[in-house]
């Protein structure tokens, strides 16, 4: 039997292992996913073993951590400079991001998007940075403050004050803005010039209608909450963690139906 978990600080809200347990049960696999509460990331390599556990997911704050421990780094993990997925086998922690690829199934509606804004300068931003440019998209980052844009050195940076160029087919709120207020992630003025002009917006938050999607359907931008995102991120971990292929709808299916259940 696979032993998963995830792990993550805070994790009681956490919906993966009720998705993944769904979707193990639906596919008729033999294999239990839990949730840990971790409070020092440096005990992460140590608890994966002791658990015995044959892959986990890492969530905030530990997905640098995810990395650094890893003996093995998909590329994309490298680039991006954090982990989502870990594996186990033969002793040796192998290191996975499948937030880039949840993110670009979860705008695959979206298209003809040559030139993407990307609101926020965090890991998450690095990842839906890394999954744009790989589809040839034009990138710019844009922040409240300057010392998360260092790190996208690789593409275009600017803070909100700043920001000159206002021509974006796509918007993204990457910030945590909105998570428990009703804020912005910039003032009302400049997002509304900038979202006038674009086609599409998406939010990573989910579960709730945030002030930023407010704004964009006010404006009639088609848009998305950050939903989609997590599901095929969990939907691309549970293909690695049981090392299989083809069967994405089957497994997203399932998390879908869990998800719906209250
Ligand atoms: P980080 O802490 O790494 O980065 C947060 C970013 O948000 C920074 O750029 C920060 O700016 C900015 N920010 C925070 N608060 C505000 C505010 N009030 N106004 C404007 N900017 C703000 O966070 P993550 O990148 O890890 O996560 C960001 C969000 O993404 C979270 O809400 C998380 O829940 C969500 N998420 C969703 C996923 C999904 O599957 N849908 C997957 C992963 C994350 P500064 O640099 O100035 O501090």
């Amino acid at each position: 039997m696979k032993a998963l978990a995830v792990f993550g600080n805070p994790i009681s809200h956490s919906k993966s292992p009720r998705i993944h347990n769904y979707a193990i049960k639906s596919l008729g696999l033999n294999a239990f996913y839990t949730r840990y509460l971790l409070d020092d990331e440096k005990d992460l390599r140590a608890r994966l073993f002791a658990l015995s556990l044959d892959g986990a997911n890492i969530t905030v704050p530990f997905k640098k951590q995810a990395l650094d421990c890893a003996d093995f780094k998909d590329d994309l993990a490298l680039k991006i400079g954090s982990a989502n997925t870990l594996l186990v086998k033969n002793n040796k922690i192998y290191a996975y991001n499948t937030d880039a690829l949840g993110f670009l199934q979860a705008i695959s509606s979206f298209k003809d998007i040559k030139k993407a804004l990307i609101l926020g300068a965090g890991g998450t931003a690095r990842a839906i940075a890394f999954a744009l440019l790989s589809k040839g998209v034009d990138v710019c980052v844009a922040n409240r403050s300057s010392a998360n844009l260092e790190a996208f050195s690789f593409c275009k940076t600017s803070l909100y004050d700043d920001l000159q160029d206002f021509e974006f087919e796509c918007v993204i709120n990457s910030t945590s803005a909105g998570l428990n207020n009703d804020d912005l992630p910039c003032k009302k003025e400049l997002l509304s010039e900038i979202l006038k002009n674009a086609n599409f917006a998406f939010d990573v938050i989910y579960g709730k209608e945030t002030a930023f999607l407010k704004l964009c359907k006010s404006l009639n931008v088609h848009c998305k909450d950050g939903l989609d995102m997590l599901l095929w991120q969990a939907v691309f971990a549970f293909e690695l963690f049981f090392n299989i292929k083809d069967r994405e709808r089957e497994i997203a299916q399932a998390m879908y139906e869990a998800i719906a259940l209250k």
